[in-house]
């Protein structure tokens, strides 16, 4: 049997995301629930797969198979296509398997020509109304599917309004809307060298061509690399009969959540306006009324869609975020889906979602995204500060949170600044599909238009980004430059917004840490009942370990050592061993950093208490450690009592090519045993002393050797662990067990790992250098390059920042059952930056690791990760 490209709505459901994207499937489900849905049909993803395939054409069994739907949809409503007396009209929209907000544009009014035109306008009584409709149709259908910009219509408009004297669309009459056509296919032709095409099935043609396109366009691409979308899902085609809502003023469009997708509260929150179509309520041109409004303005309506918000969430057992259309009193849905929300929200609706009895609290938990987490895990403003600043202006709170930064004015200056490092604000008249790139770099996002669903504040609100919208007391002085209030802010200019409240502040307003409360605790207890994998945290310093406890560490996975010997009053003793020519002198060296390095490590373990702590030994290239400019030279030279010429030789001496994979890690141990004998002492002195004090921590030191790809080069270092261990715990008459493993990071430590396990006693991937050696990818240089990678699709996503299964997690599987083969009960956790990393997290949970590591505010995350991994792996038996 040939492959089904096209579905009627009657046809699908709500289980058919995959095929006909997020928008058909829940359309299909909502007309089986007998909700008044405007009839239509879908073309499916694979249809868009297959455009690709067939070199970017529509073949002819699926334009057919459509055209087919099409006399359908014609049968259903009575009306034809391109029929001077009885038109049909329809939307094209775009929806792929996860919704894509804003992502790729919607056609409204096709079928619209110069002669079906006059006959809409006789068939509505309305020339007025058939004339708006289809100027906005000549719009769209140039921006989305010609490439002509919106905003070179609007000049027309602008010129119109300023020749005819009036100041508002609404006082266009429909002769002049007639003109405005006019003008606007004069442009087009002398834009396009052809004709405005007439013929509504090409228009139809080249408008589902444009939707395919448009998976594929720089915004789409971002959105999917920054959310973990595959380029090969593709995006389904939406064909819909057209609802207006723009017919007079019994009309009217909007949108509505069944919760605050703020806050999270249960109340209907949502906007319209009366006699407008589509996007007008989002593009923040005429101020809306809130949804509660509309019981006054249509009652009958207002209860029906009332009861429709029930129903849906009841069905979906979720937040709905929804679109509707009222036309001549009468409503339609035109979408629902699951609702975009903060992250704040997210843990109150599943919170509450529990306590009403409607989900489980596995369904909760699976309800929060393990990313969003990110945004609650930040600074908050110090309250006390915050009490004594003065706000300078204050607008709608569209999506929560607290940003402080310098002012930018478009998004390609906030990525530029960005990439100089700075933090910042970006203010913007109102902000559209193109500045995505730019709002994800910022802090916080401030615009003079648009509402609490403007496309500033649902995007912001989907990043997690703080966003004050709609603030209609900026004045924009020029391009860079406002006023607000009686401040003059330029580029540059430091400003805070307080996206919970709304308040805008002249000047960085300090942040204190955030910490686990409420609703957010209550979700975290519930994840650690479901996960299995621990998780611990890659901290150096007892601060970042205290910090990593409050956010539920269990452990740390990785201490680096090396983090400590840069404070001012280390490196030079860490200098002095590294220029020292003899045994002694490194050793004398040695002996300087022992107390210190005991001391840290002392503090590591207070601070942890009985929760197990593993140590890293010195890993990287010594000559990190040396200085660089001359001025330094010099004085490092004098201080240590060297001749300038010898230091520079010794300097130039540790140069490597390719440091990375020069004399580091395990192999400084080899060329100099004492290091490790220095770093064994401060390890077990350090648990010595912390056992003395605290008898009930029963600490096990776990020594980790670095950079290790044979096992003979770990046993050598491991009998200088065991030699100078063994002499302390006996000396000390403590009852003390310590264990000594190793990092697999080299891929041929993975190959080996059956050998390396004799001697190592846990595996830690360390799957940064795992993966730099797995793709010789340097990852200090590799992004340079990567994003040709990207860009050709080779590639789609950053090996270093999400985990590779395909390859290095082949050598991660691999390693783990060589590992048990040879040792059991070895225990295995991986410290790489995928360790904080949700997609990456569930490979670690299905490999059989015990735990994962991942920095201190990535913890929560990981926690909630890992509670996901293990209830999909429950679901899925
Ligand atoms: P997005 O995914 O960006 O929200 P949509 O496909 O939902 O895009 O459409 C954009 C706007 O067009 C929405 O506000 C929707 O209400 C309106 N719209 C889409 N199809 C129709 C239709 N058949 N009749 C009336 N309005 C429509
Ligand atoms: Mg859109
Ligand atoms: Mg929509």
């Amino acid at each position: 049997m040939s492959t089904k490209y096209v579905y009627l709505f009657s046809e699908g459901s709500g289980k058919m995301r995959e095929l006909l994207g997020g928008k058909g499937a829940n359309l299909a489900e909502m007309t089986n629930l007998g909700m008044p849905v405007p009839q239509g049909f879908i073309i499916t993803t694979e249809a868009c797969t297959r455009y690709y395939t067939d070199k970017e054409t529509i073949s002819q069994d699926i334009l057919d198979e459509v055209f087919g739907y099409l006399t359908q949809l014609e049968l259903s409503t009575g009306k034809k296509f391109g029929d001077i007396d009885n038109p049909l009209l329809v939307s094209v929209r775009s929806g792929s398997r996860a919704s894509m907000p804003g992502m790729m544009d919607t056609i409204l009014n096709l079928g619209l020509n110069d002669t079906v035109v006059e006959g809409f306008a006789k068939l509505t009584n309305n020339p007025r109304f058939a004339y708006d409709s289809y100027r906005r149709f000549i719009q769209m259908f140039s921006d989305v599917v010609m490439d002509l910009p919106k905003h070179n219509f609007e000049v027309i408009i602008d010129e119109m309004k300023e020749k005819k004297g009036i100041k508002l669309d609404t006082e266009f009459t429909a002769e002049d809307l007639k003109e405005m056509v006019m003008h606007f296919k004069e442009y087009y032709r002398s834009a396009k060298q052809e004709e405005f095409p007439s013929d509504p099935k090409i228009q139809l043609v080249e408008s589902v061509k444009a939707v395919f396109r448009s998976w594929n366009n720089p915004r789409a691409i971002y959105y999917r690399r920054m959310n973990d979308i595959p380029y090969s899902w593709g995006t389904a085609v939406n064909i819909q009969s057209m609802v207006f809502g723009n017919m007079g003023d019994d009309s009217g469009t909007g949108v509505a959540f069944t919760r605050n997708p703020s806050t999270g509260e249960k109340k209907l929150y949502g906007e319209f306006l009366m006699n407008a179509q589509g996007e007008d309520v989002v593009a923040g041109i005429r101020t809306p009324q809130t949804i509660d409004e509309l019981k006054s303005v249509m009652p009958h309506a207002y209860d029906q869609f009332v009861d429709i918000c029930d129903r849906l969430e009841e069905h979906y057992r979720d937040m709905q975020d929804m679109e509707f259309t009222i036309e001549k009193g009468k409503l339609y849905m035109l979408q629902t889906r699951n609702g975009k929300r903060t992250a704040a929200a997210a843990l109150k609706v599943a919170v509450d979602l529990v306590k009403e009895g409607m989900i489980t609290k596995e369904n909760a938990i699976l309800q929060v995204d393990p990313k969003q987490l990110d945004a609650l895990l930040h600074p908050q403003f110090d309250t006390k500060k915050l009490q004594e600043a003065k706000p300078v202006g204050s607008a709608l709170p569209a999506s929560p949170g607290a940003a402080s930064g310098r002012i930018v004015f478009t998004a390609a200056d906030a990525v530029v600044w960005k990439e100089r490092g700075e933090k910042i604000i970006l203010v913007r008249l109102e902000t559209s599909p193109e500045d995505i790139e730019g709002m994800h770099v910022s802090q916080g996002i401030l615009t003079a238009r648009g509402g609490m669903t403007s496309h500033a504040a649902v995007v912001a609100r989907g990043m997690g980004t703080c966003c004050v919208s709609g603030c209609g007391d900026i004045k924009f002085t020029s391009a860079k430059t406002f006023t607000l209030g009686v401040v003059d802010f330029k580029e540059g200019d430091a400003l805070s917004l307080d996206g919970s409240t709304g308040n805008i502040y002249a000047g960085a307003i300090p942040t204190v840490p955030a910490s686990i409360t409420g609703d957010f605790s209550t979700l975290m207890g519930w994840a650690d009942e479901f996960r299995t994998l621990k998780v611990r945290t890659n901290a150096d310093t007892p601060k970042d370990a205290r910090q990593a406890v409050e956010f539920g560490a269990e452990g740390i996975g990785l201490v680096r050592t090396e983090h400590m010997f840069f404070e001012v009053d280390r490196i030079k003793a860490m200098r002095e061993m590294i220029v020292s020519k003899t045994e002694e002198q490194r050793r004398k060296a040695l002996l300087k950093l022992l107390p210190m390095q005991r001391s840290d490590f002392e503090g590591i373990y207070e601070a942890m208490e009985y929760r197990p702590v593993t140590i890293r030994y010195l890993d990287p290239p010594l000559h990190e450690f040396l200085p660089t400019d001359e001025e330094d030279i010099v004085n490092l030279a004098l201080e240590m009592n060297l001749d300038l010429a010898e230091l520079k030789n010794i300097i130039s001496n540790l140069h490597e090519f390719n440091p990375m994979m020069g004399h580091r890690g395990c192999r400084l141990a080899v060329s100099y045993p004492e290091i490790a004998e220095m770093q064994t002492q401060a390890v077990i002195e350090a648990a010595i002393n912390t056992i003395r004090k605290h008898p009930e921590w029963k600490i096990v030191p776990e020594i980790m050797i670095p950079l290790v790809g044979e096992v003979k080069e770990l046993k050598y270092v491991k009998d200088i662990v065991v030699r100078v261990a063994d002499k302390l715990i006996a000396d000390s008459g403590l009852d003390m067990h310590y264990m000594v493993g190793t990092m697999i990071e080299i891929p041929r430590a993975a190959l080996l790992a059956d050998e390396i396990a004799t001697e190592a006693e846990f595996f830690s991937f360390g799957t940064n250098d795992l993966t730099q050696m797995t793709f010789g990818f340097s990852r200090d240089d590799a992004g340079a390059f990567l994003s040709h990678y990207y860009d050709k699709k080779i590639y789609e996503q950053d090996p270093f920042a999400r985990l590779d299964q395909n390859g290095v997690g082949k050598l991660v599987t691999m390693a783990c059952k060589l590992g048990k083969q040879t040792r059991p009960n070895i225990k295995l956790g991986i410290c790489g930056e995928h360790g904080g990393d949700p997609s990456s997290i569930e490979f670690c949970h299905k490999a059989g690791l015990s735990y994962v590591s991942c920095s201190p505010f990535r913890v929560p995350i990981a926690r909630l990760a890992a509670a996901h991994a293990a209830i999909k792996e429950k679901n899925a038996k």
